[in-house]
Parts: C-alpha cells; structure tokens; sequence
C-alpha cells in the first residue's frame, strides 16, 4: 500500500513589527485614509452627453476607419488578410480590379463591410493589415436603433471621424447632443477643453 504524505506547512508568528501594526490599526487607518482623500479630491463628474465629452488616448479601441494614403487614395488593396484574422467573422470584402488610381494598387475593395454588433474590437483586423488600411478609432457612440445600421460600409469608412488620429486625447471637451434618425451623436469641440473647477 501506498502511504500518503502529508506535508505539514509552518505557520510563522507574528513578528514584533507585525504586532505593532496590528495594535495601532494601521491597515485600517491606511484604508480611511484613501476614503477621505478621494472625498477631498477634485469631482470628476462629466456632463456627458449634453455638455461635455472624453476624447480617448489614440491607443483607444473605437469604431473602425479605413485610411487613405497623402494623395487620398484607398490604402486597402482588398487582400482579406483582416477577414482571415477576425475571430467573430464579422467583416466582408470583396475585392475588384481597378486601374483608375483610386487605390494604391490595381486590386481595391468593392465592398467592404464590418458588423459593429458582432465585433469585440480586438484589434486584430488591424494588426493583420499589410498596409494601415483599416484602424479602430476613437469614435465611441455606436448605439443603433435598428441592427442593420450597425453594418458599417467602405463609405462610411472612409469618411474622416470626430477624432483625428494626430489628436493628442485624453481629455475632457465641450460637446453637443445631436439626435438623428440612425441614433445619437456627441458632437466634440475638440479646441474647447473642460476647465478645471
Ligand atoms: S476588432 Fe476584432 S472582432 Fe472586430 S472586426 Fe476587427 S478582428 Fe473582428
Ligand atoms: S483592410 Fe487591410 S487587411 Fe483588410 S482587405 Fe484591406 S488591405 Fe487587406
């Protein structure tokens, strides 16, 4: 028969230091002291959406766009690397010959399409992009009132969004609250920061 070993593990004791600690309740005394000094501290409210609004840092995860080079042509060469590369299978392209210049190369996306609903913003469409075609945004407000407007198409896409990629971020701005038929808007100013109180 196997015998079975049964490790003993020590407990140490107490130091002296750790007595001392627990005599004049330092713990708990550290404790109350991150209470108070967050009580103590600057409001970080933000009147968000009618007033003001949080620009993200660039590192931020948002909403797709897809870029275009200096001279504004298309930088996707509709290669489907970033279909391959998404786990939720919620992008689309169908790519097209085109020797029109319109892109960098003589093959361009056609169609190019991402599903906001299914996406988890992983980044990995964007990793797996040979030529910074396509980059995850700071645009944030993607609620929808119908599901299909989450669709996104290469139109959409194309166009520049609220944030330039060049903007510093995080920083709270002056905004303005604009309804639409699609859903709600958050308007940035990005010149105008929150003033500090
Ligand atoms: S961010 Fe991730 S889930 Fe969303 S489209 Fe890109 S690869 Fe797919
Ligand atoms: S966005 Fe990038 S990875 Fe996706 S099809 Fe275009 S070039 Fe290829």
């Amino acid at each position: 028969m196997n015998e079975k070993k049964v490790k003993i593990v020590k407990r140490d004791t107490p130091g002296a230091l750790d007595l001392a600690k627990k005599t004049v309740f330092l713990d708990f005394i550290k404790g109350l002291s991150i209470t108070l000094r967050y009580n103590l501290s600057r409001s970080i409210t933000i009147r968000y959406p009618d007033e003001e609004k949080w620009i993200p840092y660039p590192r931020f995860r948002g909403a797709h766009t897809l870029n275009r080079d200096e001279e504004g042509r298309e930088l996707c060469v509709a290669c489907e690397l970033c279909v391959k590369a998404c786990p939720t299978n919620c992008i689309t392209v169908v790519p097209m010959e085109d020797d029109t210049g319109k892109g960098i190369a003589d093959r361009v996306a056609k169609v190019w399409e991402v599903d906001l609903a299914r996406c988890f913003f992983c980044g990995y469409c964007e990793d797996a992009c040979p030529t910074t075609a396509v980059r995850l945004g700071r645009d944030y407000e993607l609620a929808c009132f119908e599901l299909d407007k989450a669709r996104k198409t290469k139109e959409e896409l194309l166009k520049p969004q609220s944030v330039p990629e060049d903007f510093e971020g995080g920083i709270i701005v002056q905004a303005k609250l604009q309804r639409t038929k699609s859903g709600i808007k958050v308007k940035p100013n990005l010149w105008k920061k929150k003033e500090k109180k």
